[in-house]
C-alpha cells in the first residue's frame, strides 16, 4: 500500500490519502468519472474504501438502454450463426446486465421493443454488413495509456458503432443533429440533417469522446481521418414499453468524422488523467450539485467524501431518503452553502 499527497492548488495544507490500488486502465467511463471527481474516482477506484462502494443502481432508462443493446447484440448473434442458431435467454442476459429489479421486467418488454422498431428502420441495414465483427471488448496500451472497452457493434467496414436510447419514462426527445438518416414515423426521411458534415466533436463532445477512445483501442491512430457511428432511437411520449412503436420511435444515424484536433486533444487528456492517477495527483473534492447528483441519484461514494458529508451533515440529519427531488438537491446544497467554510 503506498501512501501519495493529495494535491489540492488552492490549498497548501495537504491531507495524505492512502492508494490501496492503482487502477490497470482507462475507459471512456473512467476518464468522464475522473475528469467531473478526480476524488470520487480515487474512494472507487484506487482507495480502502473501494469495495465498500456500491454501484448505484440504474435508472429506468438506463435499464431500457441495456436492455436494448443485449437484445440487439443477440439478434446479430443469432443471425451470424445462422439456421439452427438457438436464441440466448434473453431473460438471463438482462438479468444479469440491470442491476436494479425493480425496472428489470419494464426494461425486457421495453428492449423488445425497441429491437423491433429498430430492425424496421436503421437495423434492417445491419444485413448488408454481415459478418459484423464478433471481438466487442478490448484491452490495449495506446501511447502509454492502457484502454478498456467493450463496443455495441463494429461493421465489416471498419466503422465502430455505438446504440443510444433516450427519451423513456421521461420528457421527449429530439433526434441528436448531424444524423445522415433519419426515420421518422418508419419511413426513411430522404435529406440527412444539415450538420451531417460537421465534425461529431462539435455536435456531441461527449459521444465522440466515447466512440474515439473505442477506436484509439481498437488500432486507429490518434490524428488519422476517422468516421464514427451512433444509431439512436429518440423516444416521445413513451411513458410504458407499449407506448412504443413506429409513430412514437424516431431512428437516426450518425456517420460523421472526428476531427484531427479533437482526438489529439482527447489523447492528451487520457495521457494527463493516467499520470496523474499514477502519481497519486488527486484533487481534493469539491462538492456541487451538479457534481453530486446525477438523475436525481446521489454519488455512491458520498459517504466517504468527508468534504461532502461534513458540509451536509445538518441537512441529512432530516432527510431519510438518498434520492431527494430536484427542489431537496437545491435546498441540500443552499443549506451547504450557508455552511461552508
Ligand atoms: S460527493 Fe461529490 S465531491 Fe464528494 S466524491 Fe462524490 S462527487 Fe466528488
Amino acid at each position: 500500500m503506498s501512501k501519495f499527497n493529495i494535491t489540492d492548488f488552492q490549498d497548501p495544507n495537504k491531507e495524505e490519502i492512502e492508494v490501496k490500488q492503482l487502477p490497470a486502465y482507462l475507459s471512456p467511463s473512467s476518464l468522464k468519472e475522473w475528469e467531473a471527481c478526480p476524488y470520487k474516482f480515487y474512494l472507487k477506484r484506487m482507495s480502502k474504501y473501494k469495495s465498500k462502494i456500491k454501484r448505484s443502481l440504474s435508472t429506468k432508462p438506463a435499464a431500457v438502454g441495456t436492455s436494448f443493446d443485449i437484445y440487439a447484440k443477440s439478434y446479430i448473434d443469432v443471425v451470424r450463426q445462422g439456421p439452427g442458431a438457438k436464441p440466448p435467454n434473453i431473460y438471463q442476459l438482462v438479468s444479469k446486465g440491470v442491476d436494479n429489479t425493480e425496472h428489470r421486467e419494464e426494461a425486457i418488454r421495453a428492449g423488445q421493443g425497441l429491437l423491433k422498431v429498430y430492425l424496421q428502420t436503421a437495423g434492417a441495414e445491419l444485413h448488408d454488413y454481415f459478418p459484423i465483427k464478433t471481438d466487442l471488448d478490448f484491452t490495449k496500451v495506446v501511447e502509454g495509456v492502457p484502454i478498456r472497452g467493450i463496443i455495441d457493434f463494429e461493421l465489416c467496414n471498419g466503422l465502430v458503432c455505438d446504440w443510444k436510447t433516450r427519451g423513456y419514462g421521461s420528457a421527449p426527445k429530439s433526434p441528436t443533429p448531424g444524423w445522415v438518416k433519419k426515420w421518422t414515423n418508419g419511413k426513411l426521411v430522404k435529406k440527412p440533417h444539415p450538420r451531417y458534415r460537421e465534425s461529431f466533436d462539435t455536435i456531441h463532445p461527449d459521444w465522440a469522446s466515447q466512440v474515439t477512445i473505442y477506436n484509439f483501442g481498437r488500432g486507429h491512430k490518434v490524428g488519422d481521418p476517422l468516421m464514427v457511428g451512433i444509431d439512436e432511437l429518440s423516444m416521445r411520449h413513451v411513458a410504458v414499453p407499449e407506448d412504443i412503436g413506429l409513430e412514437t420511435v424516431q431512428v437516426t444515424q450518425v456517420r460523421s468524422p472526428i476531427s484531427e484536433e479533437f482526438q489529439v486533444k482527447l489523447m492528451n487528456r487520457l495521457q494527463k488523467a493516467w499520470e496523474d492517477i499514477n502519481n497519486g495527483i488527486i484533487q481534493n473534492p469539491s462538492p456541487t450539485p451538479a457534481r453530486c447528483f446525477s438523475y436525481r441519484q446521489l454519488c455512491e461514494a458520498s459517504d466517504y467524501c468527508n468534504m461532502f458529508r461534513s458540509n451536509t451533515e445538518l441537512v441529512f440529519k432530516n432527510k431519510s431518503k438518498k434520492t431527494p427531488s430536484n427542489s431537496n438537491i437545491m435546498e441540500m446544497f443552499g443549506d451547504f452553502n450557508k455552511f461552508k467554510r
